[in-house]
């Protein structure tokens, strides 16, 4: 069977974030599979078939992609930022997991992006500069009170957290709860950033403090950082604060948490 199957990143924003080797394989591809503002991303070239999908059908969008590949074709299929963080990487393993041993035969390479927390700390100076965590707070896929467990573990921990998908419009309440549940562990000055369309034209990014966190920082197209005990604010004249999370944990802050 000679069909490839490439699970392909394409970054935050515009071409600038997509790596050299993402365009290649864009390039390659016969056919595209994504959800349909993803694929507007890539431009189109003849004899390349493309196939948007809406954002909530990934099991069957991985399973069209890998039945297409199945028969013979150089499929590409894309996510915003990297495919492996909340995205395809995983939808496609999971079909694959479930699918015709032939599907296992398949050459599948997963090809990594920029992810949307490194573009907003990039941004804004270090704030994952010491140990740090992801969470989705989106509960279509977990329920809600594990996230809250997690949320709790995490700012118990000492992690800086990376929140994807903060709210959306079946999510109204998600994130305001996140932040009261944060509040509960850590210091009311603690940064929170919100990084909203990073690497596009309309990005904005803004630093908070978990006391005034408010959602309507956030939607849909924002990550939120919020920082540790440790994380400090550098106000600078003329330009925007540089956030940063020092590199060292001091031994008595360390074993407090411990
Ligand atoms: N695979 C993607 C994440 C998909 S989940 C990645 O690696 O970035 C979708 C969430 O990612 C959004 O709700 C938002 O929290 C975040 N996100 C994606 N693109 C972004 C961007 N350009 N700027 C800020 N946040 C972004």
């Amino acid at each position: 069977m000679s069909g490839r199957l490439a699970v392909i990143g394409l970054g935050p924003g515009d071409e600038r974030y997509l790596t050299p080797e993402a365009a290649a394989a864009l390039a390659d591809a016969q056919a595209l599979y994504g959800y349909g503002s993803y694929l507007d991303r890539v431009p189109a070239r003849p004899g390349q078939s493309r196939h948007p999908s809406d954002n909530r059908e990934e099991a069957d969008r991985a399973d069209a992609a890998l039945r297409r590949a199945a028969q013979g074709l150089n499929v590409a299929v894309v996510s915003g930022g990297d495919p492996g963080v909340f995205a395809m990487a995983a939808a496609i393993c999971e079909q694959i997991a479930i699918g015709p041993d032939s599907w296992r035969a398949l050459e599948v390479v997963f090809v990594p992006g920029i992810t949307a927390m490194l573009a907003v700390a990039a941004r804004i100076g270090a704030p994952l500069g010491h140990d740090f965590c992801a969470l989705s707070l989106s509960d279509n896929l977990k329920p809600w009170p594990l996230i809250e467990r997690r949320l709790d573990a995490a700012a118990q921990a000492g992690f800086a957290i990376a929140l994807y998908n903060p709210v959306s419009g079946a999510r109204p309440w998600q994130f305001a709860s996140a932040v009261e549940r944060l509040r509960r562990h850590l210091p009311p000055t603690t940064p929170v950033i919100f990084g909203r369309a990073v690497g596009r034209p309309d990005e904005q990014v803004a630093v908070s403090m978990l006391q005034t966190a408010a959602s309507e920082a956030a939607d849909m197209a924002t990550l939120v950082i919020v920082g540790t005990r440790e994380t400090r604010v550098i106000e600078r004249p003329g330009r925007s604060p540089l956030v940063y999370t020092p590199r060292a944990m001091p031994r008595a802050v360390a074993e407090a948490i411990a």
